[in-house]
């Protein structure tokens, strides 16, 4: 069985460019104009590595990595027309494994399809692997941390319950809104930090040597990762 590689990109020219680059060394591939589409074929087919584009036209390749994160660690290497449109911290942040910026030659994308591929996937874990200092009880709506239960607001709960089920995940705050929010749109990007803050300080209060949740500058938040 080849890898299968899927191609999101909205420039047929690229697309095909990679296709017949991947599939003269190989590969398996199909190939999307668009972000939204991959969800979906990641619950009915088995992909091996998607080539994800940044610059999409209905969802940008970011938000798009953040989303596949919270299903799948599929391996992703971005594509970006611009160097300084992501640089490769916040790549990795996001949860990307590589990327290569346009233009590029096929055959070095194809190399590095296969060295992602070879290091076995995706760098972030699972999203199976639970924080184990805290334990979410659902239905008293109680989180513990360290065996000491957390007085948490209606928000500090569902956010802290959001990181815990998918620890080194990085959110951002837009992304946290949604999840977290009945009525996301009513609310500013500051009262994400201002239950962080909240959150934080009770976190402390218990462990004050410890501070489990990341800032991630100018990105978002996310929850440390014990190893
Ligand atoms: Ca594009």
């Amino acid at each position: 069985m080849n890898p299968k590689i899927l191609i999101v990109e909205d420039e047929p020219a690229i697309a095909d460019t990679i296709q017949y680059a991947l599939e003269t060394e190989g590969f398996d591939t199909q190939c999307l104009a668009a972000g939204r589409p991959v969800l979906e074929i990641l619950e009915s087919a088995a992909i091996d590595l998607i080539v994800l584009d940044i610059g999409l036209p209905d969802i940008s390749g970011i938000e798009l990595c953040l989303e596949i994160r919270k299903q799948s660690p599929v391996p992703i290497i971005f594509l970006t027309a611009r160097a300084a449109e992501v640089d490769r911290v916040v790549g990795l942040e996001i949860g990307g494994d590589d990327y290569i910026t346009k233009p590029f030659s096929p055959r070095e994308l194809a190399a590095r399809v296969r060295a992602v591929l070879r290091r076995g996937g995706a760098t972030t874990a699972p999203a199976a692997a639970p924080a184990t200092e805290f334990v979410i009880d659902e239905s008293r709506r109680q989180i513990t941390y360290f065996d000491t239960p957390l007085e948490l607001s209606h928000y500090e709960y569902r956010i802290l319950r959001i990181f815990i089920q998918h620890p080194g995940h990085v959110y951002s705050r837009e992304r946290l809104m949604n999840l977290a929010w009945d009525e996301p749109e009513s609310s500013m990007d500051r009262t994400v930090d201002a239950h962080i803050k909240n959150l934080r300080a009770k976190l402390k209060s218990v462990r004050p040597d410890n501070d489990p949740i990341v800032t991630h500058r100018g990105v978002g938040y996310s929850l440390k990762e014990v190893i």
